[in-house]
């Protein structure tokens, strides 16, 4: 059997997608492509969409993994969510399952995944019984941060989301309060920051400040000192040691960056699609370099288009 898997999303010019399951393909002995399907949203990649779908409907797709700007749009077109999805209110994977498509969402497992890799102690915070919840504090309110709240609230953290934009951190509290319970919103600022931040034991950066071309850029603000016991992760990757990332360090704080969470929402995907266990550390070595050199900009990938 060949397989066929692709990702739908605008533009797609630097995905490392292709690259990340062509390794893990290869070290499955699997044949199969990864196809990038750059579809511009409007009428014209409706049609394309439907199209593509149309196409796993009928088994000639095997899976399709969703990105920005399609991750809600997609929904409609779709026979059914998982539970995850639907509570998330967002779909980075579609399966196929008895003819019908199947929306899930990876990108929470993911991030849940290898937050336990990196921060292996906040398996063991979450379990204290004997403690009030662990505080995490949530840089940004858009598409990766309701992943990233749905994951850690799910998972027993009292989960604080900081937005630049108030309105955006309250919608995104209120719209995932009924699957995952109290959140709460503050402005993504230094005076509200300083009355809150104090005991948290992770900050999440899920908001696209640092990422190239934009590597000065910083969510976290200027003058506020970093809650003294938090693991810093950042989501962003490219550059592989963000401004985030350097800063945190130098105040002797632990971080990571987010391509082991890259990785392992892949991982999932692919798993899930195959149903058979995905190599990781192969697919960490197809990246990693490409990742972390700023060269990254410049890649241009293998589409089998
Ligand atoms: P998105 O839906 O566009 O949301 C971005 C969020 O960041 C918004 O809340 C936005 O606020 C905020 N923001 C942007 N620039 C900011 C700045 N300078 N200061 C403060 N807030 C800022 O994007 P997304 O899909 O959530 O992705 C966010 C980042 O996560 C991207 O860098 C993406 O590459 C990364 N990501 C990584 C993984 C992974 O596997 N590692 C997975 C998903 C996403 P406004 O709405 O006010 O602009």
């Amino acid at each position: 059997m060949k397989y066929s898997f692709g990702l739908l999303g605008y533009p797609l010019l630097h995905s490392l997608s292709p690259r990340l399951h062509g390794a893990a393909l290869a070290d499955m002995h699997l044949q199969g492509e990864y196809r990038l399907y750059a579809i511009p949203p409007d009428a014209d990649g409706r049609q394309t969409m439907k199209r593509i779908l149309a196409e796993m409907r009928a088994g000639e797709v095997h899976g399709l993994n969703v990105t920005i700007p399609h991750k809600q749009t997609v929904i409609e077109f779709l026979d059914d969510l998982s539970p995850t999805a639907a509570a998330i209110g967002a779909v980075n994977t579609i399966l196929l399952d008895s003819g019908r498509l199947i929306g899930d969402n990876t990108d929470a497992p993911g991030f849940l995944a290898d937050l336990e890799q990196v921060f292996p102690k906040s398996r063991e915070l979450t379990n204290d019984q004997q403690n009030t919840p662990p505080q995490a504090l949530v840089l940004g309110a858009g598409g990766a941060a309701r992943a990233v709240v749905y994951a850690l609230a799910q998972t027993g953290w009292k989960v604080m989301i900081a937005a630049r934009r108030p309105a955006q951190a309250e919608q995104l509290a209120a719209e995932l309060k009924p699957a995952v319970g109290e959140l709460w919103a503050v402005p993504l600022e230094d005076h509200a920051l300083r009355d809150y931040c104090t005991l948290a034991r992770l900050v999440v950066n899920a908001t696209s400040a640092g990422m190239l071309p934009d590597v000065e850029s910083c969510p976290w603000p200027t003058g506020l000192p970093f809650p003294p016991a938090a693991f810093v992760y950042d989501l962003v990757y490219k550059p592989a040691q963000t401004t985030l990332l350097r800063r945190a360090r130098a105040n002797g704080l632990q971080s990571a960056n987010g391509l082991g969470m890259l990785i392992e929402q892949a991982a999932v995907a692919l798993e899930r699609w195959t149903g058979l266990p995905v190599p990781r550390q192969a697919m960490r070595r197809a990246v990693e370099g490409l990742a972390a050199s700023p060269a990254t900009q410049d890649i241009s990938l293998q589409t089998n288009d």
